[in-house]
């Protein structure tokens, strides 16, 4: 889609919006006296955070090559989810596209501003059959289309996402929850040639940090201040920001834990084999499975009996249950479970 068209994608009443900023923000953050916000002077924790998250934006937009203007912060990235879609969908008028079956806090979201959600039925391998989606993204009301890649709860990645960068006439939303688990190359690098893209990631997965609600959107700086203007200023509290600043410092923490994940991940996979209520697993390049049993009530019920949470997809899925990869305790326990039904 044409560079200049962002704006017309718009709300016009968020275009109209004057961003909150604090008085604070404006001029020195630690400034030696400060009684601009009513806050207590004593105690821990005492002080609002800073809104505009310079620090971790510094810090990001280094690892990330990209400048700090090109990030937003959310409380987790669902709340940039909902932020995205306030920005460009009027209630009751615009819709957004997903894959089905995709991640459902998207279709949530819409839902309670009253978009409609339109969904695009993946083929028999999860995959996005291209003459549909471009059938479907003919609907003059779409004005967000979200590909979550690699895709939550069928674990496999969107090939050719420049191909609906390129033929959808509105923002196209790449969720990369998952990306560190998949050894594929990031949306982040398409960023300066498509405007209309917004990629999403988390701490919430392979960085361990689910806690901190701690979720990134990486965009033009046009959308960014957008995200910036309607975000609730204070949305990243003071703890989970210096948390996220000092699990940055250990440059080795994603790939120590992401190998760790992986290499148990393999360990599930070869046990997988020799379970006989399994009837197929699903290539995965996150870390979980999405996989087909043979009876999903008596597995499912053993499962919640054995105290063993997992995530069901049937009827949605016919048959499907998804599986985290856990620490190899939990996979035993997982593994002894399905063996003996
Ligand atoms: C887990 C997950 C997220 C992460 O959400 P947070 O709010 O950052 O915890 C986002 N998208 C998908 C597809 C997910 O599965």
């Amino acid at each position: 889609m044409k560079n200049s068209s962002i704006k017309t994608l718009v709300r016009e009443n968020i275009l109209q919006l004057q961003p909150y900023i604090s008085f604070r923000d404006q001029n020195e953050f630690n400034a030696p006296v400060m009684l601009d916000a009513n806050e207590s002077p004593f105690g821990e924790c005492n002080r609002y955070p800073d809104s505009t998250q310079k620090r971790l934006k510094n810090r990001l937009a280094g690892l990330k090559k990209v400048s700090p203007s090109q990030i937003a912060i959310g409380n987790g990235s669902d709340e940039l989810i909902d932020l995205i879609i306030k920005i460009f969908c009027e209630p009751k008028k615009d819709a957004i596209l997903m894959m089905n079956p995709s991640f459902a806090m998207y279709g949530f979201y819409a839902a309670i501003n009253e978009n409609k959600v339109l969904k695009l039925d993946l083929d028999e391998n999860f995959e996005i059959v291209k003459e549909n989606f471009l059938k479907a993204a003919e609907d003059p009301s779409l004005k967000i289309f979200f590909l979550c890649s690699p895709n939550n709860p069928t674990g496999n990645s969107v090939e050719d996402i420049e191909f609906y960068l390129q033929n959808f006439n509105g923002i196209v939303v790449v969720d990369e929850a998952y990306i560190e688990f998949s050894g594929k190359k990031s949306s982040l690098e398409l960023l300066d040639k498509y405007p209309n893209l917004i990629v999403l990631q988390t701490f919430s997965k392979a960085w361990g940090i689910a806690g901190a609600r701690v979720g990134m959107a990486y965009a033009s700086e046009e959308i960014i201040s957008l995200i910036n203007t309607v975000k609730a200023p204070y949305n990243v509290n003071v703890l989970s920001q210096e948390l996220i600043l000092k699990t940055l410092e250990n440059e080795n923490r994603l790939r120590e834990n992401v190998n760790r994940i992986l290499g148990e991940k393999t360990w599930l996979e070869q046990q997988f084999e020799n379970v006989a209520c399994i009837s197929k697993v699903f290539q995965t390049d996150a870390n979980f499975f999405l996989i087909k049993m043979e009876n999903i009530d008596s597995v499912y019920t053993r499962m919640l009996e054995e105290e063993i949470l997992a995530s069901r997809r049937d009827p949605a899925i016919p048959g499907c249950i998804r599986i985290n990869v856990g620490n190899r305790e939990e996979n035993e326990k997982l593994i002894n479970l399905l063996k003996s039904i």
